[in-house]
């Protein structure tokens, strides 16, 4: 029987619960234990898809195409096991699964309420992940306890826990101990009104993990455990991390929170070998290879979360190079308003991420224009890979004025363009390609190199393509499709000859989701090794 692991939140937001989450899975799959991890996301929205970067930050492609919440990132960078469409429920997603069956006639007559027809569909939506592969399912409650959005959610939990029996459910409540620092003290009040919260709707939590700028002495643990009603072994202290979040599993080992949750789940305690992980961790903290810099050109700069999984994924770059990835954020209309020139000296890489809309554009093509003329390593990541198609169609090719027909519908050169089919789609949500699809790595190539490999698979999420019509005019000029679609023909990969530039990338994909701290992908590791000038 699958158990189930239910984790909340209280006090604040951004305590990192998803990381929480993330780590825990990781020690009790390194216990021999498969596990899947779930996030529930109180909000309208049915997936984050629509959402703006600055609302929701990063949009997190599973294989299977789902557009979810950024903390699947971590939960797959941890676990290195893929979320599906079933990681990932919002409010809007459940709502919407009932009314539709309300407008079938599914409940046959009755009153649809929220007990029990949302709450029942929450649960159905916890449960898709059982099966009898899946030793433990980890959930993820977003939000704070004490949110009115987020209350059908815990009815839910609380009622599947009741019907599972508290062998098989684990109520984890991460919380905050705050530093006071007028009084020099560590607080837990608030911990004890948050978890008082969340007894008036009748859950208890098994285990408290208390996130704290300052470690919890004794008697601050034995408060909580008294106040909180949880054993003071279940006490658990989530510091601050001293460099990196890939130290959070390490923390949480050595207080053994996975052995606590493995005895209370009544399963078997297996030894735990982290070597690899702290072997890690060490190389990203103390790299042998000094510190290389990269300028990462985007519209969303200002907000971190924009580009998280790009960020990680130039750590383990860095992690397999043994060297530190220092990144210099640029807000790519700075370029417009000022220039490449000044905006990007003296970087070792330039990258530009994927994006949606016109704004910044023409700041991303200088800056392709600038890595390109000055031979400096170019990764460039869907959108990225488009601007680089521009760039080398107008300054290399002589095509004036080409562009994807997502900025300009009456450009002569269209380089980027929709498809065909997608042009006779109006309603925009059906258009994107999403999630896993087939790639032909070419051999002789850069992108052979990294990946060593000939059949791949990357996801994807965009709609316009690299336009086969023009394809020719830019192969004269250089231009290496390194990369095609099985199934379509499509071009995934391109990039220019050794002997024209030392490593200019450009993918239709979004290698950054597949990207793990143990694994870093092929195309980072390649992209960071040249900038190191190796
Ligand atoms: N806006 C582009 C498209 O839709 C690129 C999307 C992206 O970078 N994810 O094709």
């Amino acid at each position: 029987m699958t158990k189930h692991i239910f984790v909340t939140g209280g006090v604040v937001s951004s305590l990192g619960k998803g990381l929480t989450a993330a780590s825990v899975a990781l020690l009790l799959k390194r216990r021999g234990y498969s596990v899947k991890l779930q996030k529930l996301d109180p909000y309208l929205n049915v997936d984050p898809g629509t959402m703006s970067p600055y609302q929701h930050g990063e949009v997190y492609v599973t294989v299977d195409g789902a557009e979810t919440d950024l903390d699947l990132g971590h939960y797959e960078r941890f676990t290195d096991v893929d979320c599906t469409q079933e990681s990932n429920y919002t409010t809007g997603r459940i709502y919407s699964n009932v009314i539709q069956r309300e407008r079938e006639g599914g409940y046959l007559g009755k009153t649809v309420q929220v007990i029990p027809h949302i709450v029942d569909e929450i649960k159905k939506g916890i449960k898709s992940l059982d099966a009898d592969d899946v030793d433990i399912v980890i959930t993820e409650i977003g939000g704070t306890v004490g949110d009115i959005e987020s209350l059908p959610f815990l009815e839910a939990i609380r009622e599947l826990r009741q019907e599972i029996g508290p062998e098989n459910g684990i109520f984890m409540h991460v919380t905050l101990v705050p530093y006071i620092k007028a009084a020099g003290e560590l607080k837990t009040k608030p911990s004890q009104q948050s978890v008082s919260l969340l007894r008036s709707i009748g859950i208890i939590p098994d285990i408290l993990i208390c996130r704290c700028e300052h470690s919890l002495e004794e008697e601050h643990k034995a408060k909580l455990a008294l106040f909180c009603n949880v054993d003071r072994d279940l006490i658990i202290e989530e510091k601050d991390v001293a460099n990196t979040i890939y130290e959070v599993p390490l923390d949480l080992a050595k207080q053994d929170v996975d052995v606590y949750l493995i005895e209370k789940l009544g399963l078997h305690v297996s030894s735990l070998d982290m070597s690899d992980w702290e072997a890690m961790v060490d190389t990203l903290v103390n790299p042998e290879n000094g510190e290389v810099e990269i300028a990462v050109v985007g519209k969303y700069i200002s907000l971190q979360d924009s580009y998280k999984s790009i960020y990680e994924s130039l750590t383990h770059g860095g992690i397999a190079n043994s060297v530190k990835v220092n990144v210099r954020m640029i807000e790519s209309e700075e370029i417009e308003r000022k220039s490449a020139e000044e905006l990007l000296k003296g970087v070792d890489g330039v990258l530009v991420p994927g994006g949606f809309g016109d704004r910044g554009i023409e700041g991303k093509i200088a800056a392709v224009k600038f890595a390109r003329e000055n031979k400096i390593p170019y990764f460039g990541i869907c959108l990225g890979m488009q601007c680089a198609v521009i760039e080398f169609a107008r300054n290399v090719c002589g095509m004036e004025g080409a562009n994807s027909a997502e900025f300009d519908p009456e450009t002569k050169y269209p380089v980027i363009d929709l498809m065909e089919e997608q042009k006779k789609i109006t309603n925009m949500g059906g258009t994107m390609r999403l999630g896993h699809w087939d790639c032909q790595v070419q051999k002789d190539t850069k992108a052979y190199a990294a990946y060593d490999e000939i059949d791949i698979k990357e996801r994807h999420r965009h709609r316009y393509e690299f336009n086969d019509e023009l394809k020719g005019k830019l192969q004269e000029h250089g231009l290496i499709i390194s990369g095609i679609s099985p199934e379509s023909g499509l071009t995934e990969i391109v990039e220019m000859k050794p002997e024209d530039h030392p490593h200019f990338v450009a993918c239709q994909f979004h290698p950054e989701f597949q990207s793990r701290p143990l694994k870093a992908h092929p195309l980072f590791k390649e992209f960071i090794k040249a900038s190191m000038g190796v």
